[in-house]
Parts: C-alpha cells; structure tokens; sequence
C-alpha cells in the first residue's frame, strides 16, 4: 500500500495541498501531536469519509508545554505513526521540526481571552496560548475546509471554535467523540506513562462521571452535592491526586449553580506525574 506524502516545510505541504484542491478536493486535516492510538483514528476516519484529501499533522508543540511538562519524553514513534496512516489511507502527514514551526525571530501568539485560563488553563498557564498559536499556523499551512478535533479535549475544542469564529477562519470545526478503553479509561498518548495500578485506578475518572451522569439523569440540578460526590470518589480512589473538578457552562466555561442548558462536567487528575483528563457534556432542559 502506497503510504501518505510526508513533509515537513510549509512550501512542500502547500504545494501537495494546492493540487489537491486544483482537483476539486476538499481537504481535512487532523492536528496532532502523534503517538497515535484510535481516538486519533477516529478523527481520521471522519476526515476520510467527508473530505477528499486528508491531511494529519504530527507535531509536537513545545509552546504548549509548560516548563515542568513532559515536552522532552512524550513518545514520538514516528515510524509506527505512519504505518497507522497509511492503513488509514491518510494522503499526507506533516511533520514539521519545531524550528520549521518557530523561527528564532518568532512574536506572534494568539491568546482566546478567558477560555484559556479556567480549568486546564488554571494549571497549565500558557498552554492553550501554544495550541491556539500552533493550530492557526497549521490551518493557514494546510488551509483546510475541515478541521478533526476530539472532545476528549472539550475545552481546547471550545477554544478552537471561538478562535475560528473570531478571526473569521475559513475552515469548519468539528468535534468528535471521545474514543474509550473497554473499561471506559479516555484513550490518550500520555496513558503509556502510567505503571499497573495506576493504569487500573485510572477507571476513577470515568466511574466519577458515570455516577454523576445517573444523579443527573435522577433529577439533580444542583451543581455542589455532584462536585462533592465527585470529590470523594477521586479522593478514595489510591495514588489519585485531584487537580480540578468543575462543573461549567459549555459555552463560558465558568462555574454553574444550577445545571441548565450544555453542561460540561470536565476532570483532571494525577496519578503519579502523569495529569489524565476526562469530560462529558450533558444537554440539559
Ligand atoms: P493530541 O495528539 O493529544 O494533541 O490529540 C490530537 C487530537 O486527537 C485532539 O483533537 C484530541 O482531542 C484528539 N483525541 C485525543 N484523544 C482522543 C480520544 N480518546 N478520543 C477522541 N479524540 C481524541
């Protein structure tokens, strides 16, 4: 199987993708950081069943990295990657180096107001400033119609979407659904970090959502005894280390009282180093 055109300057991409649209294409791409595991094929997949030419970034973007992050071990195994894409009948997979992506005379950020500094935000400062700054680099690269980004990161999505309609991007968000290990554990790149027990607890995230779910789905509309409840189970489950807990507005992101409209109930937690996160979004009357 012929595998996916790979390139890495901006010049090459743009040319691949300027041919593909002179054949009357649309063209989808799939931001990434790599390490891919089915959550990334999932997006990949919408992609290739709505758009004629797909695109996967694999980058890994230092200015979303904060100081005492894992930029320099997060896996980056390029090769098993590619094989993921060619099965996957991806057309072309760019992988820039970070100074392709940051010259030394780099200024620009882009900064999305206060969605970016709630939840993830909070503990991770200036990270979505780097998603933001390295999504719109991508979007102006590869100049997609469609863009494939994961619920899985539901505020990183929110941000993206008023990030485009700010700016007037030509390029339509969509957002897929979170892809789960049987046992309900997020699929994610940094689950590779975690040793046995860990890995077993890790399930805490989902089991929380889950009983917050059936409280909700019973008739609780007041945000505080949920956030309790959710406190207590990641408190009693063994090496879980909480880092937030929230019930928001989708739209806002900020706290609610009284659960109406698009709810999203979004976790962070440590087991170890190593930060999970997990959300659902409830619709509610
Ligand atoms: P990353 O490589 O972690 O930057 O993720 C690239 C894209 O894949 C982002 O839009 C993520 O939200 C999405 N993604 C990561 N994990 C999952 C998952 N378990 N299910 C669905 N999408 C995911």
């Amino acid at each position: 199987m012929a595998g996916p055109l790979i390139t890495r300057t901006v010049d090459e991409t743009r040319r691949a993708v300027a041919i593909a649209r002179t054949q009357g294409k649309r063209i989808g791409l799939v931001p990434t950081m790599g390490a891919l595991h089915a959550g990334h094929v999932s997006l990949i997949r919408a992609a290739r069943a709505e758009t004629g030419f797909v695109a996967v970034s694999i980058f890994v973007n230092p200015t979303q990295f904060g100081p005492n992050e894992d930029l320099a071990r997060y896996p980056r195994p390029f090769e098993k990657d590619v094989e993921i894409c060619t099965a996957e009948n991806v057309d072309l997979v760019f992988h820039p180096t970070p100074e392709i992506m940051y010259s030394p005379s780099f200024k620009t950020f882009v900064e999305v107001g206060d969605l970016q500094n709630v939840l993830c935000g909070a503990s991770r400062p200036g990270h979505f400033r780097g998603v933001a700054t390295v999504v719109l680099k991508l979007f102006n690269i590869v100049q997609p119609d469609v863009a494939y980004f994961g619920q899985k990161d539901a505020q990183q999505a929110r941000i993206l979407m008023q990030m485009a309609t700010d700016l007037d991007l030509p390029v339509e968000i969509e957002v897929c659904p979170i892809v789960r290990e049987p046992d309900g554990l997020a699929l994610s790149s940094r689950n590779v970090y975690l040793d046995a027990a860990q890995r077993a607890n890790a399930t805490a995230l989902i089991r929380t959502l889950q009983a917050l779910r059936e409280r909700i789905d019973a008739g609780e509309r007041s945000a505080e005894p949920l956030l309790r409840l959710a406190r207590a189970m990641l408190d009693a489950t063994p090496g879980a280390r909480i880092d937030y807990v929230a019930i928001v507005d989708f739209d806002s992101l900020q706290p609610m009282d009284r659960l109406k409209g698009r709810v999203l109930l979004a976790l962070a937690v440590y087991f170890g180093a190593t930060r999970l996160i997990d959300n659902v979004l409830n619709d509610i009357k």
